[in-house]
């Protein structure tokens, strides 16, 4: 009954996979295995019909954009303004104007470290972060602090993996002018309560920054619900292209905020004893921007939407469960990061065994995953290792990969005993 129960489930589960179908490159052989990709928060694959809008822009609707009247100038401003208009729908974001294209969650963070960081947060000043931060949500705020003398503190972690929320209410003071969080720790899976921090934060009149490069591919964002001031996320972590991302800013701070980058499209009027500023979106946007990369990235968030992320949230927590369950009965093997709330990442430690030559030895059975320190080495400091092999899956990913990775795993353990 129980077996049955747990096969049913599973068919049902992975009947969400057979979208797999869309993905191309998923039918590709690696060393004469079935491709097994496990690197989903390195990069997740497009499916057909994305690729297919990157294509019909580039055959029929390409020309800069914002400065011209003719029809294709006017055709790729549209569609490029089109797309903004769905990322906006696709986070619930109050206004268009509050979507930013940038070329990534790295390029998001740095234009709020520049345009916020350096104008609002001076000597003596505090700046929150978090242990399991990405490098990208670290290193532009040290560059910040340094310059302008603040500090930054870290809100520490359990052995869980989980943020410590009494440590974090305990960081936050009457210096504190910014806390940047990610959504989902890319190295662990963990996810924040980035609710309550955003919460907390604004009671003590701090604006937050939330990276959610690992949140978007997984869970219906709604930046309103969120309340967060900022969020960035990638365009190539959410089934779309690589090279774009967005920086959702509330727009009583995207006004008060120096532009990042100098250039055109960004100005309203040039003269060399003064420029005036172009409002936001465009105050951000200098030079021709990712014009058929953004408007790809408006067909993968509809392509998301489309698969829906009730059914999206269900498969992966099926596939994690899965997963953890497998690996946790493999002996000498050891899950880094076991959170109550854990989206689909799956971080492990084979005892006695480099996680370089596991990458390896998987790749030699087509199984793609990460290994190393994930750009996020205060983590691995953490937890006292110099880095993880890490499996993260998307809605394409099936029980059947899981499988291949747990059997891959068992013959790395052959080969090293
Ligand atoms: C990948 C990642 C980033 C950086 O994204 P880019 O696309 O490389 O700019 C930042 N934060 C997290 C949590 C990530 O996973």
């Amino acid at each position: 009954m129980n077996a049955l129960h747990s096969s049913l489930k599973r068919a049902q589960s992975d009947g969400l996979a057979r979208i797999r179908d869309d993905f191309p490159i998923l039918k590709l052989r690696v060393n004469g295995r079935p491709l097994v990709f496990l690197d989903n928060a390195a990069s997740s694959q497009m499916p057909q019909p994305v690729i297919d809008r990157w294509v019909r822009y580039q055959t029929s609707q390409h020309a800069n954009i914002h400065r011209a009247v003719h029809h294709l100038s006017e055709v790729a401003t549209a569609e490029y303004e089109g797309a903004r208009k769905k990322l906006a729908a696709f986070i619930n974001a109050r206004e268009e104007r509050e979507v930013i294209f940038t070329s990534g969650t790295t390029d998001a963070i740095n234009l709020v470290a520049h345009g916020y960081g350096r104008r609002f947060i001076g000597a003596g000043d505090e700046i929150v972060l978090t242990t399991l931060e990405h490098h990208s949500n670290i290193v532009p705020w040290q560059m910040v602090a340094e310059e302008k003398g603040a500090t930054i503190r870290v809100v520490p972690v359990n052995d869980r993996g989980e943020l410590i929320f009494e440590e974090y209410l305990r960081l936050l003071g009457p210096r504190t002018k910014l806390v940047g969080v990610g959504h989902v720790s890319n190295a662990l899976g963990t996810v924040n309560p980035v609710r309550e921090m955003i919460q907390a934060a604004h009671e003590k009149g701090v604006p937050v920054l939330v990276d959610g490069a690992q949140a978007v591919p997984h869970m219906k964002l709604d930046v309103q619900a969120l309340d967060c001031d900022f969020y960035a996320f990638s365009g190539h972590k959410m089934f779309g292209p690589t090279g774009i991302g967005v920086l959702y800013g509330k727009a009583e701070w995207l006004e008060k905020m120096q532009p990042y980058k100098g250039g055109g499209d960004m100005i309203l009027s040039v003269t060399f004893e003064k420029t005036t500023y172009n409002v936001p979106p465009h105050k951000f946007e200098a030079g021709t921007p990712p014009i058929a990369a953004a408007i790809t990235l408006g067909a993968a968030a509809d392509y998301l939407a489309g698969v829906g992320f009730d059914l999206i949230h269900a498969h992966e927590t099926d596939l994690l469960d899965y997963a953890t369950d497998q690996v946790n009965r493999l002996p000498d093997v050891r899950i880094i990061g076991t959170a109550e709330k854990k989206a689909a990442v799956l971080s492990f430690v084979v005892d006695g065994v480099h996680p370089h030559d596991v990458g390896t030895l998987l790749n030699e059975e087509g199984v793609a995953i990460r290994t190393g320190h994930h750009c996020a080495q205060p983590v691995m400091q953490r937890f006292g290792i110099p880095a993880t092999s890490r499996a993260s899956f998307a809605f394409y990913n099936t029980h059947a990969e899981v499988d291949a990775l747990v059997a891959g795993i068992k013959r790395v353990q052959k080969v090293f005993r």
